[in-house]
């Protein structure tokens, strides 16, 4: 049995609006984008959800609202996808990178307390802002990490890349930060192929978001070709090429009505790892402090525990021997410490980050996706069950 690490999973419903759009003759940003951002609005509660090209777009333009530029520096976790880190470079500003927790995955107030530490006091007065990322979409400590921001004078821009939906007190992600980003890329938990979000309930960082998203016009591209519109428009800042065409919000508008019956099958194979893979000496199971319901499960990442396996087996090993019976896995993630630019620019050491390096050097990610079947998810717990006895 053949079972990728993940698939996207597109209807009907989202192959005739694709249509529709490229028979329309508009192929760019207009009237599906708005509907997308204004479903996403409403889903997420926010006051503001602005679509993007990608999630890096998203948390650089975020970045960029809230201020952020040369001299300042950010706090952003080592262990993420780069792409939450290089944004502050974009900017100009440095990244200072905080450990996670060996338990979700997250930073957390003793690894952020730890970072600030090595810092000079001079140093520490440039950090601005902190970038928490939900990891794997189980929700952060957000409490702690607000209240850490606040007690230091930090902006907040929570990278929600994997996690929508993911409920944190009872409310799905996307307005505990000053800024949220999604991404909506293939493997992720919505897709529109390319594409991501801004949320905010700030209309400062909205109005400079919308401006920098296209151009730095101060206006949206929509209302400027739509009829009756004037030709007349202003450019207030040197911005970026960053809006979301149609064709793909065409996909976000099906995508977003399915979010919550994705997530419940994403669930339900997480329910299947967990009952099919308890008390495996060797392995660990990814911890989940919140109800199963409030995990977006875009991630399924197991450890497999050197000390406790008997048979020599390594994490790489683990990956080969599940490749050979066709099935995949990701490794998430290389430490960004451990990134030859980041490491090289900022002399970072791996004694420095101990907990990613821990988790890294254990990390599996188990195939995880709404369209997987139950017996895929069954075929994986056998064979991993077979590979570690
Ligand atoms: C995927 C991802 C991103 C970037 O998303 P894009 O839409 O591809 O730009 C950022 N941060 C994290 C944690 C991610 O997993």
């Amino acid at each position: 049995m053949k079972v990728p690490f993940a698939i996207p999973e597109c209807g009907d419903d989202e192959i005739s609006e694709v249509a529709e759009v490229i028979r329309s003759g508009w192929l760019t940003t207009a009237g599906r984008c708005a509907r997308f951002e204004e479903d996403f609005r409403d889903y997420v509660g926010a006051r503001h959800a602005l679509a993007v090209n990608s999630a890096t777009a998203a948390l650089h333009l975020g970045l960029e609202a809230l201020g952020i530029g040369v001299g300042d520096r950010v706090l952003v976790p080592t262990f993420t996808f780069t792409a939450t880190a290089e944004v502050v470079r974009y900017l100009n500003a440095d990244p200072v990178f905080v450990d996670c927790s060996r338990d979700t995955f997250c930073m957390t107030k003793d690894t952020l307390e730890t970072a600030m530490r090595r810092l000079s006091d001079d140093a520490r007065k440039t950090v601005k802002a902190v970038i928490p990322v939900h990891f794997g979409g189980h929700p952060c400590d957000i409490d702690s990490v607000l209240e850490f921001a606040h007690a230091h004078g930090l902006r907040v821009m929570e990278d929600a890349a994997h996690a929508l939906p993911t409920k944190y007190d009872g409310r799905v992600v996307g307005t505990f930060g000053d800024v949220t980003c999604f991404s909506f890329y293939a493997n992720k938990t919505i897709t529109t192929g390319e594409g991501g979000m801004l949320c905010t309930d700030s209309d400062e960082i909205a109005t400079r978001v919308k401006a920098m998203r296209l151009h730095g016009i101060n206006r949206d591209i929509w209302d400027r070709f739509s009829t009756g519109a004037s030709w007349e428009y202003d450019v207030v800042a040197p911005g970026f090429k960053y809006n979301m065409p149609d064709m793909a919000a065409a996909l976000g508008i099906h995508q977003l009505r399915k979010v919550e019956k994705f997530r419940r099958s994403r669930q339900r194979i997480a329910e299947i790892y967990y009952e099919g893979l308890a008390n495996i000496s060797g392995l660990i199971l990814p911890a989940c402090h919140c109800a199963m319901e409030d995990h977006s499960w875009y991630l399924y990442m197991v450890l497999i525990d050197f000390e406790a396996t008997h048979n020599g087996l390594t994490r790489d090993t683990v990956i080969e021997e599940l490749a050979t019976r066709e099935i995949g896995t990701s490794v998430h993630y290389k430490p960004l410490h451990r990134m030859s630019y980041y490491r090289d620019s900022y002399t970072l050491e791996r004694t420095m980050f101990p907990n990613a390096e821990w988790v890294f050097a254990r990390c599996v990610s188990l195939p995880m996706c709404s369209a997987m079947t139950e017996a895929q998810a069954r075929y994986v717990v056998e064979s991993l069950k077979e590979i570690l006895s």
